[in-house]
């Protein structure tokens, strides 16, 4: 085996024997326990694409893709939290050297939590109209505004802020900061939704005022807002990947169920009408898989294709999966609203998974921008 089937193996032990069996109480409202951080810690998962040099496991793209969906297999919450921190640490390790000596030891030994903050109360799809403000102060910079539904915003001792730079205005404006989430001046907040996902962190921060060093600038204006266009493209195909391995999962699932219950005298899984479910959701499945599998290698190798192929896979896998996943909670009956399977909170994730790095409606707006270069759209 490589050494990247080999890591994968080991997180796929990891989500099978350590995370399965106490994640259902992550979405009745509890979170989860840190020596299971520290133990993703120990497979290197807050720094897979950070290089060896710098502590990390030096993979690619598409390792982090595949550990992501070997994750949110059992857990999208769980997932997103941990990439949400490594990609934080990334941002620090490629644009802030002497922060990222600060800050990379608690990053990548599970000790601290990061997040990155661009959506506020009054602007989500919309980014270049945020409205928190950095303004250069002899000492460094002043930064004042609102964040909220952030991943790990609620116990991250870390986040990369987005803001508009001095009196500047629109996205050639934002800069992204390394703001201390501990720091005088953060007050924060848990944000719950009524799908609970209490394994995703979420949460806000108000910055009333807060003083930064002059090294806190690690993306400037005019370099920030192509920044997340860039990163998102990532994002949105690694989401794709979880929503393909939580439907795999759940498929799995019934599965494994309709072979063991019966019902007339046979096991379910021997009336053609119940199984049809299964078989239309495996095929769905195979066509979003394939979709999402050219995108991690368009990302993976730098390839011009990535941010159509990027829209389009998350848009397929979300959809296929929120057309999939009621169905199949219905093939097995009563049993499968049990929170020991992953059904009900899969599909929950999947309202989450719609709306996370891009809503369905800007994406599809973006495939057609990409498509038909010379007509007339809104920008997004
Ligand atoms: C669970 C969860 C985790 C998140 N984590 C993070 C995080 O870590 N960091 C972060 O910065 N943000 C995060 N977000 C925020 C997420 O990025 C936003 O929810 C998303 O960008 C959409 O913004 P919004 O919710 O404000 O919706 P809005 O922008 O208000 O949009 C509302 C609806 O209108 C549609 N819409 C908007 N504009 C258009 C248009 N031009 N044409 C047609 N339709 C349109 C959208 O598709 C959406 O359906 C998270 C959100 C959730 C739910």
């Amino acid at each position: 085996m490589t050494a990247r089937a080999d890591h994968l193996a080991a997180v796929q032990r990891f989500a099978r024997t350590q995370l399965a069996p106490v994640v259902a109480g992550w979405h009745q409202g509890a979170v989860p326990d840190p020596t299971l951080l520290r133990a993703a810690a120990e497979l290197g998962l807050f720094g897979i694409e950070l290089p060896k040099d710098a502590g990390g496991l030096g993979f690619d793209f598409a390792q982090k893709a595949a550990v992501c969906a070997a994750l949110a297999a059992v857990d999208f919450g769980f997932a997103m939290s941990i990439v949400n921190t490594h990609n934080a640490t990334l941002r620090l390790h490629l644009s802030a050297p002497d922060l990222a000596a600060h800050y990379l030891p608690g990053l990548l030994s599970g000790q601290t939590a990061a997040c990155t903050a661009l959506t506020e109360p009054e602007a989500g799809t919309d980014v270049a109209a945020l409205q928190t403000r950095a303004t250069q102060i002899p000492d460094g910079w002043m930064i004042t505004g609102q964040k909220d539904w952030i991943i790990n915003a609620r116990h991250a001792g870390l986040s990369i802020v987005f803001a508009k730079c001095g009196t500047g205005d629109g996205a050639a404006a934002i800069g992204a900061f390394a703001v201390d989430l501990t720091a005088p001046g953060v007050t924060r907040h848990a944000t719950d939704a009524g799908f609970d996902q209490t394994s995703l962190g979420t949460g806000g921060f108000t910055l009333d005022a807060v003083k930064l060093p002059p090294e806190a600038l690690i993306l400037p204006a005019g370099t920030a807002f192509l920044s997340i266009l860039s990163e998102i493209n990532g994002a949105r195909t690694y989401v794709a990947a979880m929503c393909c391995a939580m439907l795999d999962a759940s498929i799995t699932t019934v599965a494994t169920y309709g072979q063991t219950r019966h019902s007339f005298g046979k096991p379910l899984m021997d009336h053609q009408a119940w199984r049809l479910t299964l078989a239309q959701a495996q095929t769905d499945l195979a066509a979003t898989q394939a979709l999402t599998d050219r995108a991690v290698a368009a990302i993976t190798g730098d390839d011009p294709t990535a941010q159509i192929l990027a829209a389009q896979a998350k848009v397929h896998a979300v959809q296929t999966a929120q057309r999939h996943l009621p169905a199949l909670l219905h093939a097995m009956g009563a049993e499968g609203l049990r929170p020991v399977h992953a059904l009900t909170r899969h599909l929950a994730a999947m309202q989450s998974a719609a709306l996370t790095d891009g809503a369905i409606a800007p994406l599809l707006e973006r495939v057609a921008r990409l498509s038909w270069p010379g007509s007339r759209q809104t920008k997004d």
